[in-house]
């Protein structure tokens, strides 16, 4: 039995967590040092003694754990597991019978009231991420609840709970069910993908970028040189390639890009000789770009929030403006270039000021086309802004 104990905030946060703030900070906490086991239920209680919530002790960088109920009499088991998979399932309807996206985010964390866990879903299989050992706790619990309100190829989970919210390489991410095959395919708008459900940390496929990667298919794509940096599995690139592009070109560093990017190719029937992958550096790649005088039509720009290599440390928040500035240099006049970012620790506003810095020290003009943040699959909780964290641009060169 998970342990449950009485918790005080303090003054001053009351009302965030009663109006429906859903992460538990370490500074709005009494006495943290009755913290013991993470996944104990975490009843807390403003100074005057009067009940505000439960939670749950999982220890994220982002805080201490989650707000779950209001109820005080609400029992953390099977059924209230249960009760958020039912709700959430039920938001996301329209996706299960939409037979021309099979894959898709089915619980989207404190967006669909209980934060440290997210489930995916892959045509017929279910992924689980959990977000802290704390929720991990829960695991029996959640898997029943899961397996007793969805039909099921198999359940798979990825486990990303070390000190720095790293992935844990299990070896093993299956748990039940019929295992998967080494890849499956799934599709997104019509289009398919190869995601490997047991093999490290990331399967394949980011699922929030899709709205943007059909709009690049849809409206911009067509007879354009396309170029896409921290390309992974060229998801970006096979978009355009489908939506008329003269040729793309994939940049990443990792090695394992090249194979992974011409499957997505091949499962597409796309012609890979007009398809350029380049295993690289992106900053090695700006320069080789500006020295050979290429010039592109599109360029993707979706670097990780952190990213560490031999020459470079990069950190979104502070290198993103001359990233954007090497970009813009290889843009044709009139060109589109798709601004991207995931990191949590800025909002649109500030990204857009990143914006307007590069082309401003480049003496250049540009306006802003169109932007997306999260898709409707992954549910935001009003109350808790930087949980919307995904931030695209789509932005014209004019100058
Ligand atoms: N745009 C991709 C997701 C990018 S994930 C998509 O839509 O699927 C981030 C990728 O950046 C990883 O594949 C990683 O290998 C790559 N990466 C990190 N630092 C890099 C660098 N300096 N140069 C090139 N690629 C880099």
């Amino acid at each position: 039995m998970l342990q449950e104990i009485d918790i005080k905030i303090k003054q001053g946060y009351e009302n965030e967590y009663r109006s429906g703030y859903p992460l538990l900070t370490q500074e709005s906490i009494e006495d943290s040092s009755l913290l013991r086991d993470e996944g104990a239920v975490l009843n807390l209680y403003c100074f005057k003694n009067k009940f505000i919530a439960k939670a749950y002790y999982g220890l994220q960088n982002k805080g201490y754990g989650w707000l779950i109920s209001s109820n005080i009499d609400e029992k953390i088991d099977k059924i209230f597991f249960k009760k958020k998979i039912h709700l959430a399932l039920k938001y996301r309807a329209s996706y299960f019978s939409d037979t021309s996206t099979t894959a898709f985010r089915v619980f989207n964390g404190e967006g669909d009231g209980l934060g440290g866990l997210s489930i995916d879903y892959y045509e017929g299989y279910y992924l689980l991420t959990w977000y802290s050992l704390g929720m991990y706790e829960y695991k029996e619990l959640i898997v029943d609840a899961l397996k007793e309100s969805v039909e099921y190829k198999g359940i798979y989970q990825k486990k990303r709970f070390d000190a720095k919210g790293r992935y844990l390489d299990e070896k093993d991410d299956f748990i039940c069910g019929q295992k998967a095959p080494e890849s499956i395919i799934v599709k997104e708008h019509n289009v398919n993908f190869a995601i490997h459900l047991d093999d490290g940390a990331m399967v394949g496929v980011f699922l929030d970028q899709r709205e943007v990667r059909n709009t690049i298919k849809k409206k911009y794509a067509n007879n354009k040189n396309f170029l896409n940096t921290f390309s992974y599995t060229g998801a970006f690139s096979v978009f355009a390639a489908l939506g008329g592009a003269s040729k793309t070109t994939s940049v990443d560093l990792a090695k394992r890009s090249l194979l992974k990017t011409q499957e997505q190719f091949r499962i597409n029937n796309i012609d890979l000789d007009a398809q350029e992958i380049v295993v690289e550096d992106v900053f090695l790649y700006f320069k080789y770009a500006l020295r050979k005088n290429l010039q592109f039509d599109m360029i993707v720009l979706d670097p990780p929030s952190f990213a560490r290599s031999k020459k470079h440390t990069f950190s979104a928040a502070k290198d993103y403006t001359n990233l954007l500035k090497e970009t813009i240099l290889i843009t044709k006049k009139g060109g589109v270039i798709v601004a991207s970012t995931n990191a949590a620790n800025f909002g649109m506003m500030r990204f857009r000021e990143f914006i307007t810095k590069a082309f401003k020290e480049l003496r250049g003009r540009f306006e802003i086309l169109e932007s997306y943040s999260l898709p409707n699959d992954f549910k935001v909780n009003p109350k808790f802004k930087e949980g919307n964290y995904l931030k695209v641009v789509f932005i014209k060169k004019i100058k």
